[in-house]
């Protein structure tokens, strides 16, 4: 030990660190050994980072995600076509990333975010990486800006918070889509920037949806980003890590985006065809081994910063579709881990009518409480218990024909809440709105109303109480408070309203005005 000479480790080390530049020189070109279903082996590239960008000579750009000893697992970002055995690979030094910038809202992109919707190039110079490590602990802020859906039944029992990453987890069919693009419908004239991805859905299900967008003028604050069922599994996969990148241009320029990843289940399957053709180990259900790892950092670059690193936040709407109400699959159980929490939809809630169709006791949110406004919060009060309590007992007296009188009560009561939580698509409740109504509500103002009038008893009260209580109103949406003194008038308010409706519950005659 003690003959060890100073000099000579330095030595070595300056040797060492001269010949660094040397091992990893960027310009090294490999060949393609194999190539097909969008995906090439290709020998040479050892010094290939996993995910770096790498240009075959026809042109078309891959990914690099898999690294032998030899050979290198490439995924295509565009047509093999003309890529054969013996083409060559050259390296690019760089990791895979996207298109950023303002230029990006309004547009609808690709999965490389290139524009798809024939309105010409998009003027933006910046780029980022399509993967980023998440923002540390210490960068981050705890949740307390409400992410306003603008959907009663979210908003008061599963209130979302800015930074937050609440999944939407249901069977086919069950309006998870609809709730997603009504919270971005609802981000209009604030100042949300809102990103939707799609996953392996049809071409025309997305234009479909880009159209409604249009229509409500909420394409001014959005981008698509868009890879459908018939693009190739690679671009399916990197999509939604695309749009995260397109996320945190905005967020670490301090605002606050809402992301939606419709859906991560289809998203899992791309992933799976993808690992299977690079020869990956198949595992449970043949999905690769780190299947957990694909959702688990895509979703833990939502967050929301403190106020040294810009304070924006991104606020993720991971979308999961289920078969047969099956919550304990793979996938959902992962994204479920993830995740702070989940909307739960349910195909028999949605048939009966009742739509959102949110199942009110497997639906929470761990996090956005402490977001929710002081005005909601107090309005709510009760309402998940009232609600899981009606569930209850409306099994239990299913087959019984003589109530006693609180149990009878109760049934009416829960009933007109259901009725009241239910909403048609695109009509964002404000938050006076959502208030009032919660407390003419839970104040059993509703109970003389016949269920099939509630709707329309709620709309007109609420053009009532607009028109006749403004200030009111405006206290509500200004302050975002609600105090004994308000809750008074609003009461008072919609007994008002009520003497001038004429009600006759009994005969079941719709509400008349007098
Ligand atoms: P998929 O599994 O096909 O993606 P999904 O779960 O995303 O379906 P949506 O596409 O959002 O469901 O909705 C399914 C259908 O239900 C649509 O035709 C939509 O218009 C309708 N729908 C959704 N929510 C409501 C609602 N609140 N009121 C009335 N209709 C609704
Ligand atoms: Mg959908």
């Amino acid at each position: 030990m003690s003959n060890i000479r100073p000099e000579e480790v330095i030595s070595v080390l300056r040797n060492e660190i001269l010949n660094y530049e040397d091992k990893t020189a960027v310009a090294e070109i490999g060949t393609v050994i194999q190539a097909g279903d969008g995906i090439a082996t290709v020998y040479g590239l050892t010094r290939a980072m996993y995910g770096e960008l790498v240009t075959f000579e026809t042109g078309v750009e891959g990914i690099v995600q898999s690294l032998e000893s030899k050979t290198a697992g490439v995924v295509l970002l565009g047509s093999d076509h003309g890529i054969v055995e013996g083409s060559r690979v050259t390296r690019s030094g760089k990791k895979a990333g996207v298109p950023v910038g303002e230029a990006m809202i309004g547009r609808v992109v690709n999965a490389l975010g290139e524009p798809i919707d024939g309105r010409g190039p998009i003027q933006t110079s910046e780029t980022r990486p399509i993967e980023n490590p998440a923002p540390g602990v210490v960068e981050r802020k705890s949740v307390t800006v409400p992410m306003a859906t603008g959907i009663l039944a979210i908003d008061s029992m599963f209130p979302i918070g800015r930074g937050q990453r609440e999944l939407i987890i249901g069977d086919r069919q069950t309006g998870k889509t609809s709730i997603a693009v009504d919270t971005i419908l609802n981000q209009k004239g604030g100042d949300v920037i809102c990103i939707y991805v799609a996953i392996g859905q049809k071409a025309s299900t997305v234009a479909q949806l880009v159209n409604t967008l249009q229509k409500y003028d909420a394409m001014d604050y959005t981008v698509v980003v868009s890879a459908s069922a018939s693009d190739l599994a690679p671009l399916q996969y990197i999509a939604p890590y695309a749009g995260t990148a397109m996320a945190e241009y905005f967020m670490y320029k301090g605002r606050d985006v809402l992301i939606v990843y419709d859906d991560l289940s289809k998203h899992a399957v791309a992933y799976r065809a993808m690992s299977l053709l690079l020869k990956r180990p198949p595992g449970r259900e043949a999905y690769p081994g780190d299947v957990f790892y694909l959702h688990s950092r895509l979703l833990e670059r939502s967050s929301r910063l403190d106020d040294e690193h810009g304070g924006g936040s991104i606020t993720a709407l991971p979308i999961i579709e289920t078969l047969a109400g099956d919550v304990s699959a793979y996938i959902p159980t992962n994204v479920i881990s993830i995740t702070d929490g989940q909307i739960f939809l349910e195909s028999e809630l949605f048939f009966s009518g009742v739509r959102p169709a949110v199942n009110v006791g497997l639906s929470v949110s761990r996090v956005g409480g402490a977001a929710q406004t002081k005005a909601l919060k107090k309005a709510s009060g009760n309402l998940r218990i009232d609600l899981a309590q009606y569930r209850e007992m409306e099994v239990f007296t299913q087959f019984s024909s003589d109530l006693d009188a609180s149990t009878k009560e109760l049934l009416d009561y829960g009933d007109r809440l259901i009725e009241m939580l239910k909403q048609p698509l695109s009509r964002p409740m404000s938050l006076h709105d959502q208030v009032i109504s919660l407390v003419a509500a839970t104040n059993k103002l509703m109970l003389s109303v016949p269920v099939r009038e509630i709707k329309r008893f709620q709309r007109e009260m609420l053009d009532y109480m607009e028109e006749k209580h403004g200030e009111l109103v405006e206290k509500i949406e200004k302050e975002k408070v609600l105090t004994d003194e308000m809750i008074q008038e609003i009461v008072a308010g919609v007994k008002e309203y009520k003497e001038s409706l004429e009600l006759t519950p009994e005969a079941g005659v719709p509400l008349e005005k007098k």
